[in-house]
């Protein structure tokens, strides 16, 4: 700690100075995340509610007012009746709630096992640690979607719940989740489906016409949804959020703090203190955009995705891992070769991809920020990358 402190302009230049290496969004090239660049009057919005403590909902009741209706919008969304939800920091926290509810509802069950595709999330890892629920991993189908055979065998006394995924972390795809529903109430199974990236990008594909899977509480069997909108929303990060069907058991499961100057409230909620910025600024993303806006968002993005595969198709040593469903694509070696040698080049050439080394690819997510430009000069690099490692 210094001893005398500095003023602030010298402040800003020093820690623009610090942070000088980080990548940003509009340089281009971030291809492998899955958060974006949110708008300009939103950011300023964030910046003007950042003092609000949603975790108290006694000081703001206007805030948690909003944060209702949009819990209530989005379920309409998801085609739910009934539901209720929070937002949450992401994906995690809302997968975490999830799963400590299943866990919940089966209390008698001493060694619980959860049921999750070997494409889950890695927070399916951190939430078996917390909360000692063993994971049990079945098998990819050579879609790389769960296949519900090997979840049929993997069911026991022991299985407590089950997870389906709306657009998977590493290719964007949707798992078969009416079967996942059938076989959850025919072994009266509690079904969460992660849909942290898919939830706000499904909906819209769907008004725009293109043919998707029945994923949402349109699925009998699904109890719980994660969706976030800090992804394919244009949310400001920390921006997640949590939806269940609204059960007389769910207040029993909730936990409660006394103390608040709103009183004692139920909540699911890992965190105590919680912003209200995100939630305000997502308010307004969505009020500025509407479903039109969001549509001809998502259209720019699977254009992109269309155009990259197309592009990639005519690159000699490379092909994708498999047909995308989503803004997602899998970059993989034509002779199936070890995708890191390829990675480390373009890391050489500033390119921010995604690794997943079990299935051997490199993600690449045509998220808002993506801009043709970024791919064409993304695809000129791997052209050149790839002639440097064929002359190795
Ligand atoms: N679920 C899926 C399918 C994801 O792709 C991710 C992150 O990419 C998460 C959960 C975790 O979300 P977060 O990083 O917001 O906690």
């Amino acid at each position: 700690m210094r001893k005398v402190g500095l003023d602030k302009e010298k402040l800003q230049i020093l820690l623009d100075k610090k942070i000088s290496n980080d990548c940003n969004f509009k340089s281009g090239y971030i291809l492998g995340s899955m958060c974006t660049e949110p708008f300009k009057f939103t950011r300023e919005i964030y910046a003007r509610y950042l003092h609000v403590n949603i975790g108290d909902k006694g000081i703001s009741p206007r805030t948690a007012r909003i944060e209702k209706e949009l819990i209530s919008e989005i379920a309409k969304l998801f085609h739910g009746r009934n539901i209720v939800g929070n937002f949450t920091s992401g994906g995690t926290e809302g997968n975490i709630i999830a799963i400590r509810i299943a866990r919940k509802c089966k209390a008698s069950v001493k060694k619980p096992q959860i049921i999750v595709s070997e494409a889950a999330h890695l927070s399916f890892e951190k939430f078996a640690d917390l909360l000692g629920i063993k994971i049990i991993k079945a098998k990819l189908t050579p879609d790389f979607v769960i296949d519900i055979e090997d979840v049929k065998n993997k069911i026991n006394k022991n299985t407590i719940g089950l997870v389906g995924i709306a657009g998977t972390t590493g290719l964007g795809l949707i798992d078969p989740i009416l079967e996942l529903g059938e076989i959850a109430k025919e072994n009266n199974l509690f079904l969460h489906v992660d849909a942290a990236f898919g939830g706000f990008i499904l909906p819209f594909m769907q008004e725009l016409g293109y043919s998707i899977p029945k994923w949402d509480f349109s699925v009998n069997g699904v109890n719980s949804i994660t969706a976030d909108p800090h992804k394919m929303g244009k949310g400001i990060i920390p921006a997640g959020t949590f939806l269940i069907r609204e059960d007389v058991r769910l207040k029993e499961l909730l936990f409660q703090i006394p103390y608040l100057a709103g009183g004692a409230f139920h909540h699911f909620n890992l965190t105590g203190t919680r912003p209200g910025a995100p939630i305000l600024s997502f308010w307004a993303t969505c009020n500025y955009l509407g479903m039109d806006g969001y549509k001809s968002l998502v259209q720019e993005c699977l254009n992109n995705t269309e155009y990259l595969k197309k592009r990639i198709a005519e690159i000699k040593g490379v092909k994708l891992k498999t047909e995308p469903q989503l803004n997602v694509l899998g970059l993989t070696m034509e002779d199936n070769s070890n995708i890191s040698i390829l990675h480390e080049e373009l890391k050489k050439k500033s390119w921010k991809l995604g690794e997943f080394n079990k299935l051997n690819f490199l993600r690449i997510v045509c998220m808002p920020h993506v801009k043709k430009e970024h791919l064409e000069h993304f695809c000129k690099d791997l052209e050149y990358v790839l002639k440097r490692i064929d002359k190795r």
